[in-house]
């Protein structure tokens, strides 16, 4: 149980808070915890109470405590560790959203391989994901693909410059111009655009046929983390394609675990969704390549 903004550790006290490090508020309910792992305690008396329902928190979340007789809610209460219990695995917590305790660079890399690997890993441990959490992951994918486009196209252009005039260094810009302008304006499309447009669908779709735990910000903060495997939009054309379908795959896993619907719902809403966009991004280009707007 560590302070999504620090990273501080908040067993024991009892909230709001606020986190004794960086003094942010926090709930109880904002973390997702394993069941039977953790213990709540009233706060009036200190009477212990399981959680045992999908977020591992006690079911239901107000009661009277039978100790003390107070009404208790459990956003009010205590959490400790149950004996023996490590605080690992206690919860799983998100690698990105560890990221100043860890560094940039090494929550990059662990965010990115869960991504890929363990999707749902990147959501476990806190209920509401927030937005600029998962657009600053996806910002730095897409960031990371358009660095790496720029420096491809400017060894394209250095060598066919060298082909041409005998000096690597061409004469102007306009080839390298060329190149990376659909790299970074298609990276910002997809950031700005296409996964907010995929989110509304997703979220639509999700909640015709049953409910979601969190609101739309979710949906949508669970889809920029899905953006991970976009990383391999570095190889040229091929990558294109294998990003897309694993995108799918880790995005309908981190949309199960973040609104907690079945893995079938997730799946279906990822699938048409995913459909929806593709037929309206060809429509878009070809309506602009054809003029016929
Ligand atoms: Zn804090
Ligand atoms: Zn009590």
């Amino acid at each position: 149980m560590r302070c999504p903004a620090c990273d501080y550790s908040l067993w024991g006290i009892r909230p709001p808070g606020p986190c004794p490090e960086c003094g942010r508020d926090f709930r109880t309910t904002e973390f997702i915890f394993a069941r039977g792992k953790v213990r709540f305690l009233c706060p009036s008396c200190g009477e212990a109470y399981q959680g045992n329902d999908y977020e591992g928190l006690p079911d239901p979340r107000a009661f009277a405590c039978v100790t003390c007789g107070e009404r208790v809610n459990v956003d009010d209460m205590p959490v400790e560790l149950a004996k023996g219990v490590a605080e690992k695995s206690a919860m799983v917590a998100s690698p990105w959203l560890r990221r100043q305790s860890l560094g940039l660079r090494k929550a990059t890399i662990k965010t990115l391989l869960a991504s890929f690997f363990d999707p749902s890993k990147i959501v476990c441990g806190v209920a509401t994901l927030r937005v600029r959490d998962a657009l600053a992951f996806a910002g730095v994918v897409w960031g990371f693909v358009c660095v790496i486009g720029v420096v491809f196209s400017m060894i394209f252009v250095m060598y066919f410059s060298w082909g041409f005039t005998g000096s690597i260094w061409p004469g102007n810009f306009n080839g390298l111009l060329y190149l990376m302008r659909p790299i970074v304006i298609g990276a910002m499309i997809m950031v700005f655009i296409v996964t907010p447009l995929q989110a509304l669908i997703v979220h639509g779709l999700l909640k015709t046929n049953g409910s979601v735990r969190s609101g739309f910000g979710t949906t949508l903060a669970a889809l920029y983390y899905a953006q991970g495997p976009m990383i391999l939009n570095i190889v040229p054309y091929l990558g294109w394609y294998v990003s897309c379908v694993w995108f799918c795959v880790s995005g309908a896993i981190v949309l199960k675990t973040a609104q907690d619907v079945s893995g079938w719902r997730a799946s279906m809403a990822m699938l048409l969704s995913t459909a929806v966009v593709l037929v309206f991004v060809f429509g878009a280009f070809v309506s602009w390549r054809f003029n016929i707007f």
